[in-house]
Formats: structure tokens, sequence, C-alpha cells
């Protein structure tokens, strides 16, 4: 697959890409999931556009879909659950300009263009903020000979607040 590009030429081109990769190839998305079968279908779309400023505005939207292996946290078995990105990013020229950007258009997500812009990196990433922070079937598999002693209590554990996960690792990768 390919794992860099060159945003500067990529943006100014229009230009795309898409692939399969296996969810194999991504090591630290593997080590999250119960078992790294299946596949990864993204796609990569650049352009330009005049900024506010007269500028040019280097612009790129990544999609991913496929799914995922992951524990039950029910069952503890191994559920299938659906992956989708879809996002689009503005890219500064620089470090400096990326901060710059990032205090003064909260709406949009910045990311450091680069002539060794890792695209697989970036897709791992985001493939990772897209998981759910806990995974369950939405019908679970009659348990074979369960053991459960009866008088457990039958409450779920707190859940940790899916958006306080995500704002922390979305700081730690823009920082
Ligand atoms: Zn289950």
């Amino acid at each position: 697959m390919i794992t860099e590009i060159d945003s500067f030429e990529f943006t100014r081109r229009q230009d795309s890409c898409e692939d399969t990769t296996p969810i194999g190839d991504f090591h630290r998305l593997s080590s999250l999931l119960a078992e790294p079968s299946g596949d990864l279908a993204w796609r990569f779309d650049g352009w330009r556009e005049r900024g506010t400023d007269g500028s040019d505005e280097l612009l790129v939207r990544l999609r991913v879909s496929g799914s995922v292996s992951m524990r039950c946290g029910r069952c503890l078995g191994t559920a299938s659950i659906p992956l989708a990105v879809d996002r689009r990013f503005l890219l500064a020229g620089s470090e400096d300009e990326a901060a710059r950007l990032d205090e003064a258009d909260e709406e949009r997500d910045v990311l450091v263009s680069s002539r060794r812009f890792q695209l697989a990196e970036l897709i791992e990433d985001e493939a990772i903020l897209a998981l759910p922070p806990a995974a369950s079937h939405a019908r679970c598999e009659p348990p074979l000979a369960k053991s459960r002693v009866d008088d457990a209590p039958a409450d779920e554990p707190a859940k940790p607040n899916p958006f306080e996960a995500l704002r922390g690792l979305k700081t730690g990768r823009s920082s």
C-alpha cells in the first residue's frame, strides 16, 4: 500500500488514491482488537480552494470503512464492529502555521502538510479514534456451559465517556 505521499503535490494535482489494506498491516490498531482479521477499504482525496485571505488552502478528505473484531463486553466472544471514518482536514504549510490555524479555526481539523506525509499513519490513527470504547454483540450467542454465580451483581460496570477518551487522543496527536 502507499504509506506516504507528497501532500503539496497531491493537493495541487487534485489527486486521489484508494486501496484495501489488511487490518493486520496496522500494528497499533491490531493490538487493540480481538483478532487482526479483515480489511479496511480507504480513499484519500486532495484539492485546493481559495481561502478567505486569498491564499490557497490545501484540503484533504479521508474515508475509511470496514469492520473490526472486538471482544464482546457481555459474552467475551468476538464481535464484528463496523468502522466508518469520513473526515476532512486543512493542511498547514508548517508546524507553526498549523498551531496558528488550530487556534484561529475551531471548525476545521488541521494537519501539517509534508513532502513525506504519513498517509498510512493517518489512516491508522483515524481508525483507532473511530473504535467504540466498548463493544458488544447486538445479540450474544447463548452461553454454552455457563458457570456464572447467580448472586453476582447484574449491574454493568460504568463505561468511560467516549467523548472524553476521544478528546484526550485528539489533543495528543495535534500537539
Ligand atoms: Zn456477546
